[in-house]
Formats: C-alpha cells, sequence, structure tokens
C-alpha cells in the first residue's frame, strides 16, 4: 500500500514511463505527493484503498508523461480557419502585417484569448508544457500560469522584419522576466527570443548574448535553418552560416533551443552536437506550407544519432488547424518518411520525442518527461478502452499513429489533477468559447478579415499594404538580394 502521504494514486493502468528503459507495467501503479512521483510500479492489494488521497482507477487507462510541445506561437489562436485556404504568398504579406500589429495595446483582448483558447485545447490534448514565443507574451503566463500549466514564454526579438525600436524590445523583454521568470510555483519560465537567423542584425544577436549572460537560467529560443535563405542572411551578419554566426556570438551551447533545424547538414549536426544544443522538429507546418517540392528535409534521424535532444513542436497551429501534438509525431513519421525511405523512426523514439526528449530539449529532464520517482507529475491518462485501441498490440505505435487528443481524460501538471474524467478543473471552457468568439467578431471589424463558416477571406493586398511595416521587410530584402550577388559572385571566382 502507498504511505499515507500519497495525493494521488492511479491504480490498475497501463503505465508507459517512457523512463531510460522505456519500462511498460500492463497492471500499474503511480503514485503521486505533493508534486512529485513517488513511486511507479506494479499494482499491489490495497492501492485502491488509500485514505485522504485522490484515488483514481486506472481500469482502461493508459498513464503515461504529459507531452511537452518544444516549440509554438500562441497569441493568434482565434484565427484557427482563417489561414487554411491562403496561397503561401497571401499567408506571408497577411502574417507580416498582423504580426506588426499584434502587439498594439488595442489587440489586448484578442491576445488574452487566444492564450486562453490554447491553453485550453492543449490541456484537455494532454500537452502540459509548451514552449512559446510571442509577441507580448505577460497573458500567456497569466492564464498558463493560472490553467496549472507549465510554460517557457518568451517576446521575440527583431530589427530587420520589425519596425519596433531595438532598446524598446530588450527594454519589453526585461519587464517580462523580471515579473513572470519562475513564477506560479516554477511552472511559468522566461525565455530569450531572438526570432530567427534571418531576420536579426548581427548587432541584436551580440546584445542578446549580453543579455543571456545577464539572465543565465533562462533558455534561448530561436528559429534556426528554417529558410532557403536562412544561411545567406546569416553571411550577411559576417558569419560563415547560421550555426557559425551563433557560435561566434557565443549562443551556440546547451541553452539553445532551435526550432525547425530544417536545413542542417553534416557540419550544422556536428556542431550542435557538440554544443549539446537542442533541436524543435515541427513537421506539420512545414509539411502544410511546404514551398517547393524539392525542399531539404530536416535531418532529425541525423541529429537523433549523434546526440541532439529533439522535441516535437506545434508551432503556429492556427495555420494548420491542429492542437493534436499527437498528431506531430506521426506527421514526423510520415514527412520524413516520404521525403526519404520508410522507416525513419521505430514508434517509441516518437514517444521519447513527445516526452522525455521534448523536456530535455528545454533543460527540464531531470524535473519533467517521464514517470520516475522524484520527478514532477506531470502525466496524462488515455482511455484506452475503445474498439479504435482494440487489440492493444504495439502500445507505442498506438500512442503515434492512433491516438489523439480526443482520447485523454485525466490530466496531472506538478501533481493537480488540471483535468479529471473530461472535465476541467482549472478553466472555464465556456467563457474561453465565448471570449474566442468575441476576439474574431473585433478582429474582424478592425482588419476588415472576414472569417465566415465558409472560409475566410483576407483584405484585399493594398489594404495589408497599408498596414504593412515598411522599414524592415525592405531592409530585408536588400540585405538578402546583395548577399545573394556577393554569394553568386564568389562561386564564380572560384
Ligand atoms: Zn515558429
Amino acid at each position: 500500500m502507498p504511505d499515507a502521504t500519497a495525493d494521488v494514486v492511479v491504480h490498475d493502468a497501463l503505465v508507459l514511463t517512457v523512463d531510460a528503459d522505456n519500462r511498460l507495467f500492463e497492471r500499474g501503479t503511480v503514485v503521486v505527493a505533493d508534486d512529485r512521483i513517488t513511486e511507479v510500479r506494479p499494482t499491489r492489494e490495497g492501492d485502491a484503498d488509500v485514505a485522504g488521497a485522490h484515488v483514481i482507477d486506472g481500469e482502461g487507462s493508459l498513464v503515461m508523461p504529459g507531452l511537452v510541445n518544444a516549440h509554438t506561437h500562441l497569441e493568434m489562436t482565434p484565427l484557427i480557419g482563417a489561414f487554411s485556404d491562403l496561397d503561401f504568398r497571401e499567408l506571408l504579406a497577411n502574417m507580416t502585417a498582423l504580426f506588426a500589429r499584434l502587439g498594439d495595446e488595442e489587440f489586448a483582448f484578442f491576445r488574452k484569448a487566444g492564450y486562453e483558447l490554447a491553453a485550453l485545447n492543449f490541456l484537455t490534448g494532454g500537452v502540459t508544457t509548451v514552449n512559446s514565443m510571442d509577441v507580448r507574451p505577460a497573458a500567456g503566463a497569466e492564464v498558463f500560469g493560472e490553467a496549472g500549466l507549465r510554460g517557457f514564454f518568451g517576446p521575440a526579438m527583431t530589427d530587420l522584419y520589425w519596425d519596433v525600436d531595438v532598446d524598446e524590445q530588450f527594454a519589453r523583454f526585461r519587464r517580462f522576466a523580471d515579473e513572470y521568470h519562475d513564477t506560479y510555483e516554477g511552472r511559468i519560465r522566461a525565455t530569450i527570443c531572438p526570432h530567427d537567423d534571418w531576420s536579426c542584425s548581427r548587432d541584436l544577436w551580440e546584445r542578446t548574448a549580453a543579455l543571456a549572460d545577464e539572465y543565465p537560467d533562462l533558455l534561448v529560443h530561436t528559429h534556426l535553418l528554417e529558410l532557403e535563405a536562412s544561411n545567406t542572411l546569416a553571411r550577411s551578419n559576417g558569419a560563415e552560416d547560421s550555426v557559425g554566426l551563433l557560435d561566434e556570438v557565443g549562443l551556440l551551447d546547451e541553452r539553445l533551443v532551435a526550432a525547425h533545424f530544417r536545413l542542417a547538414d553534416e557540419d550544422d549536426v556536428r556542431r550542435t552536437a557538440a554544443a549539446d544544443a537542442s533541436v524543435a522538429h515541427c513537421p506539420s507546418i512545414f509539411a502544410y506550407w511546404n514551398p517547393g517540392p524539392d525542399v531539404q528535409w530536416t535531418p532529425v534521424p541525423e541529429l537523433r544519432d549523434a546526440g541532439v535532444d529533439v522535441g516535437l513542436g506545434i508551432d503556429d497551429h492556427y495555420w494548420h488547424d491542429s492542437y493534436d501534438l499527437f498528431g506531430e509525431a506521426r506527421q514526423a513519421r510520415l514527412a520524413a518518411n516520404l521525403k526519404r525511405t520508410a522507416g525513419q523512426y521505430d514508434s517509441m523514439e516518437l514517444v521519447r520525442m513527445l516526452t522525455i526528449e521534448g523536456a530535455r530539449a528545454l533543460g527540464m529532464a531531470d524535473e519533467i518527461g517521464s514517470l520516475e520517482p522524484g520527478k514532477r507529475a506531470d502525466l496524462v491518462l488515455l482511455d484506452v478502452d475503445q474498439p479504435k485501441f482494440t487489440p492493444l498490440a504495439n502500445l507505442p505505435a498506438h500512442v503515434v499513429n492512433n491516438a489523439t487528443p480526443a482520447d485523454v481524460s485525466t490530466v496531472l501538471v506538478d501533481g493537480n489533477v488540471v483535468m479529471k474524467d473530461g472535465s476541467v478543473e482549472t478553466m472555464d471552457p465556456e467563457a474561453v468559447e465565448e471570449h474566442a468568439e468575441t476576439a474574431i467578431e473585433w478582429f474582424q471589424t478592425r482588419t476588415d478579415w472576414d472569417v465566415t463558416l465558409g472560409g475566410s477571406e483576407p483584405p484585399s493586398t493594398m489594404d495589408n499594404l497599408r498596414e504593412m511595416p515598411t522599414r524592415g521587410p525592405a531592409r530585408l530584402l536588400g540585405r538578402l538580394a546583395l548577399q545573394s550577388g556577393r554569394d553568386a559572385y564568389e562561386k564564380l571566382r572560384r
């Protein structure tokens, strides 16, 4: 019998520990005291009768670690469905226009509604940790903190894309980090977010490195090697390539979480592994918005073989209309198998990327990501007593190929039950839906977008151009053209 200090006991469940040996209990018990897991073992007589504890009968359920969404953006969540049928150029034009205005005070209600909608849907879908880069993350820290979830948040910083004074951007970061880092019992943490390797000048990267020295506990979260222009623009910053740029300014280390890393070559993989930096792989966004048939695919198997921790991220989920992080595992496999050959992953590797490797990428592997005594109790129960899971052969394959958010019944974060048998304990779902409806209505009147049951119509290009930041994108295109010219010249000379 668990000792009398137990707060939560889950008994008679299938338990997928995702520990170093991937141990699996057919009839297992997980005991939680306060915020920690104290026991993970086969079920014993008496586990169902612990006085004073919250006892959960796990019969017909699978217990596994909560999922880690290793790279995402959340403020624009009310726009789910708005982008789905745009072409790639329309998407970029509209995103640029929106990104420039999202930080305005008048968008405060919209942003908060976005965080609420994201928190509710990720929570109910088994995601217990997010790593989000946004324009104004304060509401995100508060919404996720109050919902009992775990989240890494930081304001995106860029000087070539965005017409916001860099001093002001750094001041905003400081205000955010000083107010929110390590709050809500440590569940909410701040991150330093230079946006990417194509829209930040060397000066911004150097200032970011100085900031990282000043805030040594914070992760540095960015987009790296995402676009064909990435290395070219890193060269316009005086570096050999993207990874070289980060190395030169002193940011290529274990605190770095690089989203995408799609264009990495062997040397990039080697340098990243040597620096112990991490990668967040986001297959759906790129598969959905693939700009061309011949694009290179992210070398995730090579990264993992080299020892790089690779988590999975859903990225801008409102661009591809999915809150389903289980689906990212399936998409990671399908895209890699399609671009390369079958057999790029085995199922348990994908389960690990959804959980412990995502935790490792965020520097949290000692705390979360697996079910082991001493770890924080972030865990989810899936209802596997359903025809779709029958027979239960190869449980890891069922998790990554067949499970969906709708199968998640109960969620614990930090030992607190945030959802029990499908009922959310820490949020008011009706209020969240109402706020999202209000936000999208306001958005339509404010921006001339037309989002209806039948589809979505963005404002005309002319309207968008009027709202577009002018300095940033023009400067960026200028740099790209100049460096592409230089590169071509160098190639000819050689
Ligand atoms: Zn992203």
